[in-house]
């Protein structure tokens, strides 16, 4: 009886002061309490187990709390916790530059400390427009994919998709031009719109999602038809923003999405698996034509951006750590078994008639159920439901269901996955 008296409380307490993002509280449910986190494993302050099907929003791909991360953030925490970036460095900031630039998509060179996934591609914007500017062009519109998602700052909501979500401030975005994403039917009328775009705007740069928008419910791209849609913006020298926010640090089999495509990106931004779940921070790196378009005698000429806690030594250790592990053999091999495992599961899903446009790449995993949304109320709360109450934490997009679990996930706990995606399936008849 205890036990329930202090749950109830702690969403009571949690009900009167918090502000949960995302979330219309007046329809909301309650928020339910997380106490510990480890391994693939999240517990509720009942005690209840869930694996962490998405590895928390794609950041905590070593699993929670790992001690190798842990440890060296601790000893580090112990040394130098904090100082100023600007005119200061430290070998934290150091170390990770020289780990990232041996992993990152050829041509990178240069980093750009920020906080966030939203900061990181704000940066990127930042980046085109005023390598332009600084360039002596004339170029102030921005290239994006419909439906994308490139974060909550204005800028990077000026580039998202619209949605009713940011319709409040489309009064105050930058001008963005958008084209349809490339599936590898409409590869050609794609490139005719972005001929006519290049032609009619002043179009500074490109961002995008390599290969798979994940707030979008995980769409694929095709890639012949991304790269083509590359090649034909640098030819018009827009530069080439990857948003590699998600796709970032092993999740699609890679290091990054990036290096599954011929045509390498000019800027690159990252968060989330970053620092493996543990702190937040965001990177945007560039290549060295970038960085020499703000090279100047002219101080104007530089990025003037800049956050208070950049380059925080403790995050820079938590991604120097999660680095090590992403290019450790064991990570790797996990890394390769889960992809294989996922391209099983899709081709067992593609027998189901239930099941619509099974894919996979990586360990990310997805499909759309093949329902009439209206027949069953609110889908995704009743999807959401349902994992959680098996023992499985996942967040379905209206009819998409989609993983992206740890890398550290057991056979054993793939196979549990796998059967609790078949059972609630199975509960749809086709
Ligand atoms: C999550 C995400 C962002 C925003 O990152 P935040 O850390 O939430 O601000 C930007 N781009 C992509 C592709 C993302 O998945």
């Amino acid at each position: 009886m205890q036990e329930v008296e202090i749950t109830s409380n702690l969403k009571e307490r949690d009900s009167k002061h918090l502000w949960h993002p995302l979330t219309q509280h007046k329809v909301s449910s309650e928020m339910l309490p997380i106490s510990k986190a480890s391994g693939v494993i999240l517990t509720d302050d009942e005690g209840r187990e869930y694996i962490d099907g998405i590895s928390s929003w794609y950041t905590a791909v070593y699993g929670h709390c790992n001690p190798y991360i842990t440890n060296k953030v601790f000893a580090q925490m112990q040394n130098l916790d904090q100082v100023v970036f600007s005119g200061f460095t430290h070998e934290p900031a150091i170390e990770l530059s020289e780990a990232l630039i041996k992993i990152l998509p050829e041509g990178q060179q240069k980093l750009f400390f920020n906080d966030n996934g939203s900061t990181a591609t704000e940066i990127g914007i930042k980046m085109a427009l005023q390598y332009h500017h600084n360039l002596g062009n004339d170029r102030k519109v921005m290239l994006a994919f419909e439906n994308g998602f490139h974060g909550d700052t204005f800028g990077a909501m000026s580039v998202s998709g619209l949605s009713v979500y940011n319709g409040a401030f489309e009064d105050h975005f930058i001008r963005v031009e958008r084209i349809p994403v490339p599936d590898g039917t409409n590869n050609i009328e794609i490139l005719d719109q972005l001929e006519s775009i290049l032609n009619k705007e002043e179009i500074a740069g490109f961002i995008y999602e390599p290969l798979i928008q994940g707030a979008a419910a995980m769409k694929f791209h095709d890639n012949e038809g991304l790269n083509a849609i590359l090649k034909l913006c640098r030819q018009h020298e827009v530069l080439l923003v990857a948003d590699e926010v998600m796709t970032g640090f092993g999740k699609t089999g890679t290091y990054f999405a990036s290096d599954h495509i011929e045509e390498k990106p000019d800027v690159i931004c990252m968060s989330k698996a970053l620092t493996a779940g543990l702190l937040p921070m965001g990177l945007t790196s560039c290549n060295q034509k970038v960085y020499d378009a703000f090279y100047s005698d002219e101080i104007a000429k530089g990025l003037f951006h800049g956050h208070t806690y950049t380059a925080n030594p403790l995050a820079c250790t938590a991604a120097l750590a999660g680095i090590e592990l992403l290019t450790s053999e064991e990570i790797k091999q996990n890394i390769h078994r889960i992809s294989e495992s996922n391209q099983q599961f899709v081709r067992e899903l593609k027998q189901k008639q239930q099941v619509l446009n099974a894919r996979s790449m990586g360990v990310i995993l997805a499909f759309e159920l093949n329902v009439e949304m209206e027949r069953y109320g609110n889908l995704r709360n009743r999807l959401f439901r349902f994992f959680m109450e098996k023992g499985l934490f996942l967040r379905p997009l209206g009819n998409t269901i989609y993983i992206v679990p740890p890398y550290v996930t057991s056979e054993e706990q793939m196979k549990k996955i796998y059967i609790l995606l078949q059972e609630c399936i199975d509960q749809f008849q086709a």
